[in-house]
């Protein structure tokens, strides 16, 4: 299957070519129409998730679990690139997303900084499109990246322009770019699933999408409200981990339930992926199983 064929039957494809026959879809984001229970959880891990030191045994504890997804960051996605695709082909397991790895920011005042974002985003776009990934995972800007264009309208404007242009080089490549919101204290500039569902909106290009992350999302009101916000139109991926310590889900049992945040995803008829993003604090074969049994039930349950 080339990329091309790979990017009409995937996932995204899916839902590309339904908001496309559908403007209003487009523009409200609203879900196509399936029940709620049809709607199925797709899990993900990361690299650094399934216990195995190659990647052969990664994928085979995956397959094993039922995990249909996999999340290399962006650095490892080009340095590997031959040993993962050869290594998913047969399987049941496709690339999720991948997570970031570029240089530089796109927010960077330093022209240089901003070339090297620019460059190196775009080398990891073309190999995320090839590899048939939903998309790459991108921050505007963390709090430590200085100098920094100010926050100002003019400066969102920009961001939203510079987007639009990021984009339609994701498409072009069979993928898009991601926006992932963090919280106050690590990147202030973009701290809320609805305000970067907002940008997606404003940017109009099918190329620019956003997702959740639950352990940010400690900063919403709501994580009900905050996937409902983004909708099936720009909500492309979700990480999860405990919200006690960003170790598995399940590890801090009186705070890591994730019921409302899924019972959104199911309303909104989310068919992307819920990737693991987390450490683990203790034995990873009893903990990664109990967390993949921990969020089938709660899927079950929202
Ligand atoms: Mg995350």
């Amino acid at each position: 299957m080339d990329r091309r064929d790979f990017f009409k039957t995937s996932l995204l494809g899916a839902g590309a070519v339904a908001a496309a026959s559908s403007p209003l879809g487009l523009l409200s984001g609203c879900a196509p129409k399936a029940k709620k229970s049809d709607v199925k959880l797709h899990l993900s891990f990361q690299h650094g998730t399934p216990p195995g030191e190659s990647l052969a045994e990664k994928f085979d504890y995956m397959e094993k679990l039922g995990i249909e997804g996999y999340e290399p960051g962006g650095k490892y996605l080009l340095s590997h690139y031959n040993e993962i695709e050869q290594n998913l082909r047969g399987r049941d397991i496709k690339v999720s997303a991948i997570c970031a790895g570029f240089d530089g920011f796109i927010l960077a005042e330093d022209p240089a900084v901003k070339a090297a974002f620019d460059s190196s985003m775009r080398e990891i776009i073309d190999a995320a499109g090839q590899i048939g990934s939903v998309g790459v995972i991108m921050v505007p800007a963390f709090n430590g990246q200085k100098p920094c264009l100010p926050h100002t309208m003019e400066t969102r404007d920009y961001l939203v322009a510079q987007l639009r242009e990021l984009g339609q080089y994701a498409l072009q490549h069979g993928t898009t770019v991601i926006l992932e919101p963090l919280n106050r204290k690590e990147a202030f500039y973009l701290r809320q699933v609805a305000d970067a569902a907002a940008i997606c909106r404003d940017v109009q290009c099918e190329g620019v999408k956003c997702m959740g992350d639950f352990w940010h999302m400690k900063e919403e009101t709501s994580d009900y409200a905050a996937f409902m916000a983004a909708g099936w139109g720009y909500l492309r991926h979700v990480h999860i981990a405990s919200k006690g310590d960003r170790t598995m889900p399940g590890e801090f049992p009186d705070t890591d339930t994730y019921v409302q945040g899924f019972r959104a995803l199911k309303e909104i008829h989310y068919e992307h992926f819920v990737s693991f993003e987390c450490g683990c604090g203790g034995d990873r074969e009893v903990l990664v199983p109990a967390a993949v049994q921990l969020l089938r039930d709660q899927w079950a349950e929202a």
